[in-house]
Formats: structure tokens, C-alpha cells, sequence
């Protein structure tokens, strides 16, 4: 999940924050922040977490450190990122002010993504986890940190360079099909995704939903076919107009250019035109392109 518009204010909560708050009301000694920074070249990453998730930074830092190679399909980070540990899920919950969102295991930013620790992704907690299940908690996390990466990086890459963003100007977001399908195209989770058959009879039976830009409501509590669409939606953009296209998009918003602009710029289509033909074909990249949704 990604949203950029707080980006700002959730930025002063980092290290300088949590000081400050320290000489108010000094935290109990297992609340106290440590910190871990990731290197590689190219990527910058500052861990904060809390004594209880220190078994958790060695996979933590190998999942960033792999997912570099995947991001570099878009661009460079043109800053480091902050990662924001969160013991359990409701800490994670209260930290971006959502409630009811079960299946949440991170929000990003452009400078930072706020992770509830993966020690608490099992229902009966690490102690009852087996190294099996372990083994799939690292994967899970993972491709976790590959998708709230590329959230990260699609903001870093869409920020204009002479209109530094605030919370009085927040920038206007790409819809939510894209920056999600982008995110979990990136970080190959195609596996987890609703086919575009299965998206194609879930339209069927639910008619007037709108899954390429669902409501809140839509989204909190139909999560699989709204991940699902954006997936299926972002790789018929890629199989019919190419990376560039996407590279050119987020270059476009930079640059000034509305979303809307942008795309039609970059792909030769009119968004809602691709939106419309994304729907009508189920989400097939051949059959885009014989009714014309192709690019060049
Ligand atoms: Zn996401």
C-alpha cells in the first residue's frame, strides 16, 4: 500500500522526532529505537526498530538488499528511505491512522515505509512459527519490501525537482491500478494475483464496481480483486507499451505534467481509453493490442 500526500508530516516522525519526544516523556527502556543502516550502491536505508525486532534486521536488510536489482527497471532512489519497524499490527494500524485493515503489513512513502515486523505476521506469534513457516514469512517479506520499495521509488521519481512537495501541495497520484500494479509487478507477485479470467467474473457478479479505482471501502475490504486488477492492468501496460513508456509517464509528472497528460505523452493512448480496453479485453495483453490499446 503507498500514499504519498503526508509524506511530509510522517517524515518528521523520524530519528529527530522520536529524540524529541524522549526529553518529554523518556520511553521505556524496550521502546528505545536502534538503528541499522543498509548499504549497496545506489541504495541508502535506515532501519529503526526496537530491541524485540533485533533477530528480525538480518532478513530485513537482505530483502532490501534484494530488491535493489528489481527497482532498477524504473530509475534511482534520489534518496535514502527510512524503515520503520512496528511490533505488531496495530501499531502499524494506529501509525497510518487506519483501522480494519487485517491483511496491512506496510504503508510507504517516498522517503520512508513503516513495516509491521514480520515476528508478528503469524497469527500464534514467532514462537510458534516453524522453520518451514519461517521460510515463508522470509519470502513473503521479501516480496513485501520489493513492492513498498517500488511505491518509494515511484514517488521519489514523480516529485518535480523545483516544487519539492508538502502537505499543502501533494502531488497528484497516479490512479490506484497503477502505482499498485507497478508495485506488485516489480516484486513478481503475479503468483498471488486473481487471473484476468477470475477478475473478469468477479466484474460480472459484482457490476458497477470499480476496481481500477475503487472506492476506500472497495479497497479495505475486496483486496484481492483490487490487487489483483491493478497486476493484471500494469502488466498488459508493460506487455503493450514497454518499460520506457512507465519511465517516460513518471518523467512527464516530473516535469510538471498531470498524470492524465503524462500517460497519453508517453503510452499514445488516452488513459481512460487503456482503462476501458483493460476491462474489455479481461485483462489480455493480444487482444489489447488487436483492438488497439498497442503502442508503438
Ligand atoms: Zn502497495
Amino acid at each position: 500500500m503507498a500514499f504519498v500526500r503526508i509524506s511530509r508530516i510522517v517524515a518528521s516522525l523520524g530519528p529527530a522526532a522520536l529524540l524529541a519526544c524522549a526529553t518529554v516523556r523518556p520511553p521505556a527502556a524496550k521502546d528505545v529505537p536502534l538503528a541499522a543502516q543498509v548499504e549497496a550502491p545506489g541504495l541508502l536505508f535506515q532501519l529503526l526498530y526496537t530491541s524485540a525486532d533485533a533477530p528480525e534486521v538480518a532478513r530485513i536488510r537482505d530483502g532490501l538488499l534484494s530488491a535493489g536489482p528489481r527497482l532498477l527497471r524504473w530509475g534511482s532512489f534520489r534518496q535514502g528511505v527510512w524503515i520503520r519497524v512496528f511490533p505488531d499490527h496495530q501499531s502499524l494500524e494506529e501509525a497510518v491512522d487506519r483501522r480494519g485493515y487485517p491483511w496491512l503489513r506496510a504503508w510507504a512513502f517516498g522517503d520512508q515505509i513503516l513495516l509491521q515486523s514480520p515476528r508478528s505476521w503469524s497469527a500464534a506469534g514467532s514462537a510458534a512459527v516453524s522453520a518451514a513457516g519461517s521460510a515463508v514469512i522470509t519470502a513473503e517479506l521479501d516480496e513485501l519490501l520489493a513492492h513498498e520499495l517500488t511505491h518509494a521509488l515511484m514517488y521519489q521519481l514523480l516529485e518535480p525537482d523545483d516544487a519539492p512537495l508538502s502537505p499543502e501541495a501533494p502531488m497528484e497520484e497516479p490512479p490506484l491500478w497503477f502505482r499498485e500494479g507497478m508495485a506488485s509487478v516489480t516484486a513478481g507477485q503475479g503468483h498471488r494475483r486473481l487471473s484476468g479470467d477470475d477478475l473478469s467474473r468477479w466484474l460480472a457478479a459484482h457490476p458497477g464496481a470499480d476496481l481500477l479505482h475503487p472506492s476506500a471501502e472497495l479497497y479495505r475490504t475486496e483486496k484481492e480483486a483490487v490487487y489483483g486488477a491493478a497486476h493484471r492492468a500494469f502488466d498488459l501496460l508493460v506487455a503493450t507499451s514497454g518499460d520506457q513508456s512507465v519511465r517516460d509517464v513518471l518523467r512527464g509528472v516530473r516535469s510538471g505534467a498531470c498524470f492524465e497528460d503524462s500517460f497519453k505523452a508517453a503510452t499514445g493512448h488516452e488513459l481512460s481509453e487503456f482503462e476501458e480496453t483493460t476491462l474489455r479485453t479481461h485483462f489480455d495483453a493480444a487482444a489489447a493490442r488487436s483492438s488497439g490499446a498497442g503502442g508503438p
